[in-house]
């Protein structure tokens, strides 16, 4: 993998903050956007805009066929059956809340459970608490070892009859842990209760194929694998989302509407209300034309090797403490250094160019397990350097000097 070419298609890589050459290490949070991306962008509103399935026009048509290529490559990056199983959305939070709604209203009265893990993002946690406000159904938790690693034999004792459906993250965008989720998948089915993966932080760092995982759903967003921001997916079995009812009501979705009796439309559109960002889907499809050609192996051997370096590196940092040991794990890392709050080392980091989060990383209640109020973070993608590591780790050291 040629590094510097490829941060050659980024063109924010080269730009500078604070006088500092800019070292992008906030990639859990959002990626940047190589230039085939943005220039799809660019390319269709000047040449293509117009809205999509609806017009007899020749751009109508264009546009549609665009936004329907960009549904049939989503459908080809994760190996799902059909493209009736790829609901566009605006990201992970809103296929989260759309599942939950959808799902939780056909399947899920008072005293039914969901199963979750102590390590979810907020996205993956609040609409189901918001379910179980309006229909008094209960979150159970899988805990997790001190290495972040979840404990399987208290996920299988989580089970009950009232057991309703499971959502687990399959990367801890906090910890780096990946989660064995085929094997999760497997207990749940042997319960016969259906399983969502929240994809947010694997689609961007390795293979995710729906259907080797039997995941029953599986959501994702752009931003977070080298698209646009503002769209999204979620994935779900036809049999699944063919039982559900609709998130929204508008356009698109429907097939008749009198006001007498609605009919909705087909799926995957009848999750689908309104003008869809099918600029923004042609964007996606652009990412995974780029990651493609870069290679999914190929992205995860170098984020592996980039990830095993930084914590070796960061490591033999006195005072260092890192959160998440997990046998597997992805291109994530958390960590506090002595009493440095997380707060004014990702500042003081940041006057050196030097991007990382800093905080809760919307998971308050695996802060309360780490018994932290939050970390610093630093989190790689395919362009990031052995270099950027080591301007990392000689940040750390004159923050710690200055301490
Ligand atoms: N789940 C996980 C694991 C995440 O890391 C994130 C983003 N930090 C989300 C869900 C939410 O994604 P979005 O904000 O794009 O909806």
């Amino acid at each position: 993998m040629d590094i510097q070419k490829i941060r050659e298609d980024f063109p924010i890589l080269s730009r500078t903050v604070y006088g500092k050459p800019l070292v992008y290490l906030d990639n859990g949070a959002t990626t940047q956007k190589p230039r085939m991306v943005v220039d799809s962008l660019v390319n269709e509103y000047y040449s293509v805009n117009a809205n999509v399935h609806r017009g007899v026009h020749y751009l109508s048509q264009q546009a549609t066929e665009l936004h329907e290529a960009s549904r049939e490559a989503v459908r080809r990056f994760i190996n799902a059956r059909g493209v009736s199983e790829i609901v566009f959305t605006r990201g992970t939070t809103e296929s989260v809340n759309l599942l939950a709604s959808s799902f939780g209203e056909e399947f899920m009265g008072e005293g039914d459970e969901v199963i979750v893990s102590v390590m979810e993002h907020h996205s993956n946690i609040v609409p189901w608490q918001l379910l179980a406000t309006r229909k008094g159904i209960r979150l159970k938790v899988i805990p997790m070892n001190d290495r972040g690693e979840l404990l399987l034999d208290e996920y299988e004792k989580l089970f009950t009859e009232r057991t309703k459906i499971v959502s687990v993250t399959q990367v801890s965008n906090v910890l780096g842990t990946v989660n064995p989720i085929k094997e999760m998948v497997r207990v749940a089915h042997a319960h016969n209760v259906p399983f969502m993966v929240d994809a947010a932080q694997s689609v961007p760092h390795m293979k995710v194929d729906v259907q080797e995982l039997d995941a029953d759903f599986l959501v994702f967003s752009a931003h977070k694998m080298y698209g646009p921001t503002g769209v999204g997916v979620l994935y779900g079995k036809e049999e699944w989302l063919d039982r559900l009812p609709p998130y929204q009501g508008g356009g698109e979705m429907i097939q008749h509407v009198s006001f007498e009796k609605t009919t909705f439309n087909e799926l995957p559109f009848k999750f689908e209300a309104g003008t869809p960002d099918y600029i923004g889907t042609t964007g996606l499809a652009k990412a995974i034309d780029y990651m493609n050609a870069v290679g999914m192996e190929r992205i995860a051997a170098h984020e592996s090797e980039l990830t095993a370096y930084a914590l070796e590196r960061l490591r033999a940092i006195p005072d260092m403490r890192m959160f998440g040991e997990a046998a597997e794990r992805g291109a994530v890392i958390s960590f506090l250094v002595g009493n440095i709050h997380h707060f004014d080392l990702g500042t003081l980091l940041d006057r050196l160019g030097i991007a990382v989060r800093t905080g809760h990383h919307c998971a308050q209640p695996l802060m309360q397990r780490l018994g932290v109020e939050g970390t610093v973070r630093a989190s790689f993608a395919l362009y990031n350097t052995k270099e950027e590591v080591d301007a990392l780790v000689a940040g750390i050291e004159r923050v710690r000097r200055m301490f």
